[in-house]
């Protein structure tokens, strides 16, 4: 009973809307969240009034229209509820406050959508999303557009692919007979890793707090090596961070199911319940932000980043995706009929053939400087888009291409007669491969490129969006076709003969794959650069056009915050490798220097040698002057760099130079780190980051 009271507490769900709302606005509002359906002016005032009463109630002193910049993070202007008219102090929510906002727009990134002169963006309530009291404040989630209509954010392209999504999947069920679905929803459960760290450590480098992750540091003496951390029992101190994580995200709705120790030391992971993708979203942008600070509240630093130490697995997070009627049908399970079955066989060729011909598109959706520094390493996916199926599911689907004929006996032994245990067949047998980026997970399938830091929507607006697309080429073979029967057989053998190269149930860590890969001519991104380019190829630009969900402007917009936001995270992090070499590193190492060469002034005074110090002083002395040069040469390389006009040159220049003086600059000060000792050089090492805790 205890466990469940607090669940929701800060939310306006669907108990306090009863409460607080007539029945008939209750029923009205609901209906549009559940069916995104508009809503009637004189609703949104009721609702309004109920929203205000019950935050204010809840000690709500202000209002915020939250939404998602692409900046990666949530924004959000705070009003207060309260007016002065006349001299007179009054509470002041119109609907006019719920529905919409004009927060002063012009410093999101835009990507050239917005002129200055109509810099203003519009804020519009997204009421399938419920609204929730943080820290004194109504959150009101909003999409958030430009004065043009433009979408600004990562909300408005993912709710416009789910309505696609929905009018697709719709089309198709009723060709099995299924016409009392009024809506399909795309579910989402995003599992999402993190580091957790002792805070006055994270305080001590300067490379963490302004960048995420570690841009100096030699080898921890112990790492993951011993494959003990997986699962391992979890430390009091964490636990205890974790208990108080779970109490915060169920006060907000957000079903937290599954933690536990990831394979990194210090790295964890938690798993929600999932729900409707657009909720998940939200809910994965606010999972994140209270991650942040219950951690500082607990003298802790949760850091998010996809690699925020070279030596040990990065953080991802997982996406796992499906499809759920309003009837409450996973449209990704079996089922217990044959129909049911070749129901399932045919929405899984829409994901197949989606990603298949989409691969390089949503591989971008993972795209990010912190994301580079994990994908390909041993612990993610590498950058080579490939599906997993399960032997069992790829033998279904062939043999049914091979013969022709949906009810094969095959398929019968498989999907009939094993029609109880096969769910969990399905499962077990997806169970054995976490090497692959896309792999069908029984009832789902899971995204794994995706980094910790990310927002989900991108790439869930791009799952939906191919799903989609194949769901409208499949509508018209139904409609072509002569019977029923010939419809699916075409479509599975279609699927089959067209898309069988994507389907790998190997390892995908292996060296063997990759060189399989090229031959099977498989998309191979490994950088941000080049994934960016998939935002403006003219296949991509068509499919978020046809379906009403990016214009080309708004891709090319996108495109251009990408190359952005890659070119200046690598100059904030070179930035801030100067600025610890110039203030920490290279003053201790120098000092220590000093302190040695005291030392064998002191002992040849004496008329004795030393050629241990002799030797740790040459050693030393090359360092100081390895470093400097490389300093040197990312100093220069940070002037030539503003030469460049095009974001894509930019882009390409820090990829390919600066980088690189970066990686090489590390490693001149990593050699020289472990001999300097922590009275000069006070800066926490890796080991000290990753056992503190
Ligand atoms: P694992 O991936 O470790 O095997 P689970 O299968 O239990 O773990 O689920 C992982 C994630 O997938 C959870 O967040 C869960 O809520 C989510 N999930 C389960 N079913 C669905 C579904 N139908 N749609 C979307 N996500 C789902
Ligand atoms: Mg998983």
């Amino acid at each position: 009973m205890k466990l469940s009271k607090n669940f929701s507490k800060k939310v306006f769900n669907d108990k306090v809307m009863k409460k607080y709302l007539p029945k008939e606005t209750y029923l009205s509002l609901k209906k549009s969240i559940e069916f995104s359906s508009p809503l009637e002016p004189e609703i949104a005032s009721i609702v309004a009034s109920a929203m205000k009463n019950w935050a204010i109630e809840n000690g709500a002193t202000h209002y915020t229209h939250w939404f998602q910049p692409m900046t990666g993070r949530s924004a959000g202007k705070h009003d207060g509820f309260i007016d002065l008219t006349n001299g007179e102090v009054e509470i002041n929510f119109s609907e006019k406050c719920l529905i919409k906002g004009e927060p002063d727009a012009s410093s999101f990134p835009n990507g050239g959508l917005r002129n200055t002169f109509e810099a203003r963006g519009y804020t519009i309530w997204d009421c399938t999303s419920p609204a929730f009291i943080k820290d004194n404040t109504l959150y009101i989630p909003t999409a958030f557009c430009s004065y043009n209509g433009e979408a600004l954010d990562t909300k408005t392209p993912l709710l416009r692919s789910m309505e696609v999504l929905s009018t697709q999947a719709i089309k198709v069920l009723k060709f099995f007979g299924v016409s009392n679905v009024i809506n399909v929803t795309p579910t989402v459960g995003a599992e999402q890793e993190y580091f957790l760290i002792d805070r006055k450590n994270y305080e001590n480098r300067l490379d963490l707090k302004i960048c995420g992750r570690t841009l100096f540091g030699a080898n921890p003496v112990k790492g993951q090596e011993m494959d003990d951390y997986y699962c391992s029992r979890i430390k009091i101190k964490v636990a205890d961070y974790m208990k108080k994580l779970d109490e915060e995200l169920w006060s907000f709705g957000i079903c937290s199911k599954t933690k536990h120790n990831e394979v990194a030391p210090s790295q964890h992971e938690m798993a929600p319940v999932f729900e409707s993708c657009n909720v998940a979203a939200d809910h994965n942008q606010l999972t994140m932000e209270i991650m942040r600070v219950i951690a500082k509240k607990n003298n802790l630093a949760c850091l998010l980043h996809e690699k925020p130490f070279l030596m040990v697995n990065g953080s991802g997070k997982h996406n796992n995706w499906s499809l759920c009627t309003n009837t409450g049908i996973n449209l990704l399970d079996v089922g217990k009929t044959k129909k049911e079955n070749v129901r399932f066989l045919v929405f899984l060729c829409a994901v197949i053939r989606g990603v298949s011909l989409y691969s390089g598109l949503l591989r971008m959706t993972a795209a990010s400087a912190g994301n580079d520094c994990r994908l390909g390493g041993n612990e993610a996916p590498p950058a080579i888009m490939s599906i997993f199926l399960g032997e069992t599911i790829t033998k279904v689907l062939s043999n049914i291409s091979i013969e022709k004929e949906i009810f094969s006996e095959d398929f019968k032994n498989m999907l009939i007669t094993k029609a109880k245990t096969l769910p969990n067949l399905l499962k077990d047998d997806s169970d054995r491969n976490r090497t692959s980026p896309f792999a069908f997970t029984g009832n789902k399938f899971e995204f794994r490129m995706l980094g910790s830091s990310a927002s989900i929507s991108m790439c869930t607006t791009v799952i939906n969006l191919i799903v989609a697309e194949s769901l409208e080429y499949f509508v018209k073979i139904f409609e072509e076709e002569s019977s029923f029967e010939n419809a699916v057989v075409k479509i599975i053998s279609s699927t089959v003969k067209e898309h069988n190269n994507i389907i790998f149930n190997g390892n995908n860590y292996s060296k063997e794959w990759e060189e399989e890969a090229k031959k099977r001519n498989l998309c191979i991104i490994k950088d941000t650069v080049t994934a960016a380019e998939e935002y403006v190829k003219e296949k991509n630009i068509s499919l978020f056009e046809h379906f009403n969900v990016l214009t080309s402007g708004e891709c090319l917009a996108r495109y251009k915050i990408l190359l952005n936001n890659y070119c200046e995270t690598i100059l904030i992090e070179a930035h801030t490798m100067l600025e610890m070499l110039g203030k920490e590193i290279l003053p201790a190492i120098l000092e220590y220097t000093k302190e040695l060469c005291d030392t064998l002034n002191g002992i040849e005074k004496l008329k004795l040698k030393n050629k241990t110090i002799v030797k740790d002083v040459e050693f030393l002395n090359f360092s100081i002057e390895n470093i400097n040069r490389n300093k040197n040469e990312l100093i220069k390389s940070l002037e030539e760099i503003k030469n460049f006009n095009k974001k894509l040159d930019k882009a390409k220049f820090s990829r390919d130079v600066i980088l690189k003086i970066m990686k090489k600059l590390r490693k001149s000060v990593d050699d020289v780190e472990l001999m300097v000792p922590k009275k000069f050089l006070k800066m926490p090492s890796i080991t000290d980051l990753l056992h503190k805790v």
